[in-house]
């Protein structure tokens, strides 16, 4: 996430090139602190696939103009992480009252 946002920022907010503009970096830290509250922790399924929509409405639509942008661009400037993400993207995930249940 931190990867996109960056490559985000640096094409629309003319941040210095020191790293995210206090805006971003702002969203980052919303996304680390909901990532710490998700019941799914380090096993968190992409967001896409995620059945709870851990994000408030406004992070969220930031979110998702951040992906849009970033994703494409993503498979050029980190091939790898973005083979991983679509891996991640095709792992299906019960929802986290059905893992409780099992347990
Ligand atoms: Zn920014």
């Amino acid at each position: 996430m931190r990867h996109m946002v960056s490559l985000y920022c640096r094409a629309h907010h003319a941040s210095d090139g020191s790293g995210p503009c206090p805006r971003c970096t702002e969203f980052l830290d919303y996304a680390a602190c909901r990532l710490e509250k998700c019941p799914y922790g380090e096993d968190k399924p992409t967001c896409a696939n995620c059945p709870i929509h851990c994000y408030k409405k406004a992070p969220r639509e930031f979110a998702k103009v951040v992906m849009r942008y970033a994703g494409p661009r993503m498979v050029t400037r980190h091939p790898w992480l973005a083979l991983l993400h679509l891996v991640d993207g095709r792992r299906k995930v019960a929802h986290p009252m059905a893992t409780r249940r099992r347990r």
